[in-house]
């Protein structure tokens, strides 16, 4: 097993899961440091049950996680598997977000058994309803905006929080939803400024002088958000970039579910033979979707949510 890409929070109770389905089954599971770069080198820790006792409440992932360039050679990825032959493994459960689930597709068509578990706090994986990590993510922006909510409010100021997400609008909107924002801007729909602008002179109208516009770093930056509206209407604006603390932090107890359930049946899956799958969460069942269709397909955002934020914003 390992974990690569962007740490999400939630990792470690998916590696604990990995690890005690596996011992329950018979099986011994072998860790992997720093993704596919401890792959490559070799890196490699035998796991028990009691490696794993007291982490299901931790952030970020005990077994490290790398991006590793070597890996996306073809030379890197023969060294890899070579490592992972010689060491015994018959499998291997990836733990992280698309890129990684590419690596893994590579060595499932090398013949190499591999099962993908999306862990990402940007929740942009195809197949899944939500990805590990994301609610724990989403819960940390919101306590952020509750908290920029109160001096906005007290100074009567517009402030723009830019949250993380990479190219996907999820955690943006579902935040800018959670934390009653005047405004969420996504990289899914375009940008309307007009309606922005509009939003905040309705507002003024109405004498409410603070504004929250929740912005996802997919868009661009927050900052260019702020000189674009001060260009348009002459006001100030305060931004805030949430960054790193979102990766961060204990994860919540649905996030401790869904890894668990979801790296318990990685193992079942592998166990059982099968390769070249991801498992996901549909509708609150455990499902298992092909790695190659999840990795061809483009997770849209919901746009009954995404109008639900608009209509309740007014
Ligand atoms: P995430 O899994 O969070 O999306 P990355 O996109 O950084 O993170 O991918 C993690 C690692 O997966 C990369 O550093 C690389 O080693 C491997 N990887 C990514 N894309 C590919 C690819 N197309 N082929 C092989 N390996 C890949």
């Amino acid at each position: 097993m390992l974990t690569s890409g962007g740490d999400a929070p939630g990792m470690n109770a998916a590696i604990r899961a990995v690890v005690r389905k596996a011992q329950k089954l018979g099986v011994e599971v072998i860790g992997v440091a720093r993704g596919y770069a401890g792959l490559i080198q070799g890196d490699f820790r035998r796991l028990t049950s009691s490696t794993v006792a007291d982490t299901i409440h931790r952030g970020g992932t005990i077994l490290l996680t790398a991006r590793s360039d070597e890996f996306l050679t073809e030379a890197g990825r023969a060294r890899a598997l070579e490592n992972a032959r010689r060491e015994g493994m018959e499998g291997l459960v990836v733990i992280g977000g698309d890129g990684s689930f590419r690596g893994a597709l590579h060595l499932h068509k090398k013949g190499f058994p591999v099962i993908g578990v999306p862990a990402t706090i940007d929740n942009d994986i195809p197949g899944t309803d939500y990805t590990i990590g994301f609610d724990t993510a989403l819960n940390t922006a919101v306590e952020a905006i509750n908290k920029i909510r109160d001096t906005a409010t007290s100074h009567e100021r517009i402030f723009i929080i830019e949250v993380m997400g990479r190219g996907s609008g999820q955690l943006a909107l579902a935040a800018g939803l959670a934390g009653g924002a005047e405004s969420i801007l996504i990289p899914e729909r375009p940008i309307d400024y007009d309606e922005i602008v509009n939003r905040l002179e309705r507002g003024r109208k109405r004498g409410k002088l603070h504004s929250i516009i929740v912005v996802a770093e997919g868009v661009g930056s927050a900052l260019e958000v702020s000189k674009e509206i001060a260009r348009r209407t002459a006001l100030e604006s305060r931004v805030t970039i949430l960054g790193h603390i979102q990766r961060g932090g204990n994860p919540t107890a649905f996030d401790r579910i869904l890894a668990s359930r979801l790296g318990a049946r990685a193992v079942e899956l592998l166990v059982s033979g099968v390769s070249g799958r991801m498992v996901g969460i549909q509708n609150n069942r455990i499902v298992d979707l092909d790695l190659e269709e999840v990795l061809k397909a483009k997770k849209d955002i919901d746009q009954e949510v995404y109008e639900l934020a608009n209509d309740l914003a007014l």
